[in-house]
């Protein structure tokens, strides 16, 4: 199969052929670049899922495991969380900000 007729890249996904865009995708496998252009490929998956872990605003031991020393959320790219998770991380990050349990920023 050597004949390609269209570039995969500018053709848009077609979901009624069972094809899903890219952001909708989950549980893929991450790339991350290392220094001297060496690719590393982990697998991540999402702490929350695997552990059965709920999400409190209160636990800001876990919480503070997904921000920066900054105090910024870490994206999920970084810390493999799915969307359903992440969001509600995203939700507890910023409700603990607002108790004092988390800071907005840090320095
Ligand atoms: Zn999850």
């Amino acid at each position: 199969m050597s004949d390609e007729k269209y570039n995969e890249t500018e053709r848009p996904p077609r979901p009624d052929r069972g094809e899903v865009p890219m952001e909708g995708r989950e549980g893929d496998d991450r790339i991350i670049r290392g220094g001297k252009g060496k690719v590393f490929f982990k697998k991540k998956v999402c702490k929350f899922c695997l552990q059965k872990l709920k999400i409190e605003y209160k636990d800001a031991d876990v919480l503070r495991r997904f921000i920066t020393e900054r105090g910024k959320i870490l994206p999920r790219r970084i810390t493999g969380t799915c969307a359903k998770h992440q969001r509600a991380l995203a939700a507890a990050i910023k409700r603990a900000r607002v108790i004092a349990l988390l800071p907005f920023v840090a320095d």
